[in-house]
């Protein structure tokens, strides 16, 4: 991308965010310009980013910064896959492997989805890191097999590969270790920039709030799908939010292989009974929003695509022709175990009165499931499989989670963080509400 302005030093830009100051489509196009030609270096853009932390930026920003963001490289042509293209994208949560199960749904039903997904941030697991755990699965793949694969089998998800977005790619990473991630405009521009390039005709997009996400109160996710609705509305993609539940982790299961397993279940109807409602309800949506018919149509159609096995083919076609070895998916047995296994007990008897879903994924991340610095690897069979929920009753003594990891040095400071993230009370706690809200353009 050229220069459209001279004479532009990044420090003013840096220091204009730092007083307070809005940023013009110009100075956002040069410095996501510059930072994506690696013309800009890390530690000015990781200034910007926690000035942008601080500081916010209205609407007009956020829009400009989006289209920034997705005109940094190509925007994907899909019209030479037939029929409508509806994309779904997470904000981030703990265990959140919802994709894993609703985008074969929805491929199972007819709908042609072609995903862009990313990796872990912050405190939450990433469809990508999950999928590559898969053994020969490839996640980077050039746009005329992308389109291929998603005509043939209904559904495909990629990561920010070759120059779809590629400014999110590197804004991605370092917000990630910079605490720079939980930002409504920063969130919303990085999802919708995607969203934008990898070119679906409807989007949406599931918003969460609690504990275990980056939006806690239900007024911030509100203010979140708000602002990604009305970018996606401005930019003719037919965009509606749902807010969702994430004051526990989705299922039982947190870390990659661990995951995949948890959502095989669920698509085999065995799967944990929050999981199975938040995949039933997006899936739902997804199905409306592709103008399928009227939501209890879209509903039932879910339910059966799931029950008849239907969805479960659709992953496994998908994982074969990205390259993966779908026995992994028809034995989710085979998948490495980790070395170690260890418990965390209960001190108490009572029930789980709540969960701050945060530690739980701060817990998982060092056991070696997620990632303290940009370059590290991820360990895929690390993780936790939690044995007790909100509202569950547990005995004194009893595990109230299982922790897989590598190396036994692992396990003293993640079962520090699952210990003080489950409380224990004497009373059960309301039971929670999965559907939040719903925003629609
Ligand atoms: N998902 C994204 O793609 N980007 C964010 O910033 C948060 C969640």
């Amino acid at each position: 991308m050229e220069r459209e302005v001279t004479g532009m030093r990044t420090v003013d830009i840096i220091k204009a965010k730092r007083d307070g100051r809005a940023l013009s489509k110009d100075e956002l196009r040069y410095f996501i310009g510059g930072f994506t030609k690696g013309e800009i270096p890390d530690y000015q853009v990781s200034a910007l980013l926690m000035a942008v932390y601080f500081n916010g930026m209205n609407a007009e920003e956020t829009a400009a910064l989006t289209l920034a963001m997705a005109d940094s490289g190509d925007r994907v042509d899909l019209s030479a896959i037939g029929g409508t293209k509806v994309d779904k994208h997470s904000t981030g949560g703990v265990g959140d492997k919802t994709t894993l199960v609703i985008a074969p749904i929805a491929a199972a039903c007819g709908i042609k989805v072609a995903k862009m997904s990313g990796r872990g941030l912050g405190h939450t697991g990433g469809t990508i890191d999950k999928l590559e755990s898969i053994p020969g699965l490839r996640t980077s793949i050039e746009r005329e097999e992308f389109l291929d694969i998603v005509n043939r089998v209904g559904l495909c998800v990629i990561g920010q590969s070759g120059d779809l977005a590629p400014a999110d790619k590197k804004l991605y990473a370092l917000r990630d270790v910079t605490a720079t991630v939980d930002s409504v405009p920063l969130i919303a521009a990085s999802i919708m920039s995607k969203k934008i390039a990898a070119g679906s005709d409807r989007i949406l997009l599931d918003v969460k709030t609690g504990s275990g996400s980056f939006m806690k109160t239900v007024e911030q996710a509100k203010a979140l799908a708000e602002v990604m609705v009305s970018i996606g509305k401005h930019n003719n993609r037919r965009t509606m939010a749902l807010i969702t539940n994430m004051d526990a982790p989705l299922g039982n299961a947190v870390g990659n292989s661990l995951e995949v397993a948890e959502a095989v279940d669920t698509l085999k109807g065995k799967g944990p009974a929050d999981l199975t409602e938040v995949c039933l309800l997006l899936a739902s949506h997804m199905l409306y929003l592709a103008d399928t018919g009227p939501m209890d149509r879209c509903e039932a159609l879910a339910r059966e695509a799931l029950a008849s096995g239907a969805a479960l083919k659709c992953l496994i076609k998908m994982v074969e022709a990205q390259g993966g070895d779908p026995a992994y998916i028809e034995d989710t047995g085979k998948f490495a175990k980790a070395k170690y296994c260890r418990p965390v007990k209960a001190t108490r008897s009572g029930y789980i009165v709540s969960t701050d879903t945060e530690r739980c994924g701060v817990a998982s991340a060092l056991l070696g499931a997620g990632r303290a610095k940009k370059e590290d690897a991820i360990d895929y069979s690390a993780g936790i499989l939690l044995q007790y929920k909100n509202g569950d009753y547990v005995k004194e003594g009893e595990p109230l989670a299982l922790m897989f990891a590598d190396k036994e040095n692992l396990f003293d400071a993640a079962a520090f963080e699952l210990a003080n993230a489950l409380k224990i009370g004497g009373e059960p706690p309301a039971r929670a509400e999965i559907l939040l809200g719903r925003v629609e353009g």
